[in-house]
This record gives C-alpha cells, structure tokens and sequence, in this order.
C-alpha cells in the first residue's frame, strides 16, 4: 500500500484537504470554510472511505474526526502513518477527550481542535499546518500589523494589540482574504461556530473598534457598499 506525496509545493499550486466526519453538518461546515479558504476538499464520513481516499494519495492536509463508523480516526491515523503518508492531520476530538488527544498526538496528529470551535480558527489552524509543511512561518501581516495564526496574537509594531475574541475572528477571516472582499455573512460564519447567532448589526460593531485598534497600524478596513469589507493598507 502506498501513499504518495506531495513535495516540493511550486505555485500555483491547489492545496488539497480531506475531511473525515461522520456528522453531515459538520462535514458540510468543514467543507465549506475549506472551499472559502481557497482549497480543494473531498470528504469521507467513515474511516475506511477515508483510508481508501488517502490510498490515492495528493491530500496536502487530513481534517480528521476521531469518533467515525467502521473504522476510528486514530486507526486511521495509525494506518495512514503506517504506511508512511506524511500529511499533515489536524485531528478533532470531544472536549472531555484529553486521553484521545495524546494518543492522537502520539500516533503522528500534527495538532488537534477541541469541538466545538469556530471556523475562522480551523482556518487558522490549517493554515498554520499548510505552512508548516511548506516551511514557512504562521505570520500574516499588513501595514505594521502581524498576526500570529498558531498563537492566534496580534502585534501592532512590537506592541501586543488587545483584541477580544470576537474582534480576533473577524480580524483574522479578513487578514486570511487580504485585498479580497469579505461578506458579512462571511463573517457571520466564522464567528458562529456551531451553536451561537451573531447579528450583522454586532459585525458593524466589531468592524468599528478594529478599525480604530488597526488606524496606527496603517490598516484599513473599507466598506464596500452592498458586497462587504476589504482590508488593506491605508
Ligand atoms: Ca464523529
């Protein structure tokens, strides 16, 4: 059995993602921020799909559920390993699930999400892998804005930038789009992970401080009237 892989990324270049979930609604989240994100995705929902898919080989990323029909997730990732597929896996396990996260860890999980978590931080995470792979760092940056994906922290020069959480979210979907417009559905979405509702009026809000946190940076936040907001340099 073997697993090839895909070395030396040159541009341009589709990253490729496999998402393993057994629940249709999160797979179908998953999926979606994954397409947002620019990737390619294909799915599985049972783990024995999912070593079938890897079988072909070309998956830069695995999104792997550890709790699947016919097969567990860290079988999979036991098998997969095994067989010396070298993707990166991000694996997503229960809140209570301490000891699965080890094991996972231990059987070759480049890092894992606790559920429930919001999309723009599964953005950030494969982000964060993605790069890793490619050798690069976990930075974004605007103006003398940078933002750290792993640690999910803001600096303003070398000044840490005080954000709440919920300014961080829709900071880091707009950072992630750079020079691309953003929906406020989008950002709806990256904010709601999969239980709360946030209003449009609340992302005006958040978009409002930013601003003001962001003008030193020499970063705009523009609207785009009837299409949504573009951040960039000033
Ligand atoms: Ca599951």
């Amino acid at each position: 059995m073997r697993y090839p892989s895909r070395a030396n990324l040159q541009p341009p270049y589709t990253v490729r993602v496999l998402i393993v979930e057994d629940d249709p609604l999160l797979q179908d989240s998953l999926t979606r921020a994954m397409r947002a994100a620019g990737y390619a995705s294909d799915q599985a929902g049972d783990g024995e799909m999912a070593l079938s898919l890897l079988r072909g080989g070309g998956f830069d990323l695995v999104i792997l559920d550890l709790g699947l029909p016919k097969m567990d997730g860290l079988q999979v990732l036991r098998e997969m390993r095994g067989a010396g597929c070298l993707a990166a896996v991000l694996i997503l396990t229960a809140r209570d699930g301490v000891e699965d996260r080890v094991k996972g860890l231990d059987l070759g999980a480049d890092d894992y999400l606790t559920k429930p978590f919001s999309v723009a931080e599964l953005e950030a995470r494969a982000r964060a892998l993605l790069r890793r792979g490619q050798g690069g760092t976990p930075l974004l940056s605007c103006g003398t804005l940078a933002y750290d994906t792993v640690g999910r922290r803001a600096t303003l020069g070398n000044e840490p930038l005080e954000l709440s959480l919920r300014e961080l979210s829709v900071l880091e979907t707009l950072l992630f789009r750079q020079g691309k417009v953003v929906s406020k559905e989008q950002l709806i979405e990256s904010l709601c992970g999969y239980s709360e509702e946030v209003s449009g009026n609340a992302i005006e809000v958040y978009v409002h401080r930013l601003r003001k946190k962001l003008e030193p940076a020499g970063v705009s936040i523009r609207t785009m009237r009837g299409l949504g907001y573009l951040l960039g340099e000033q």
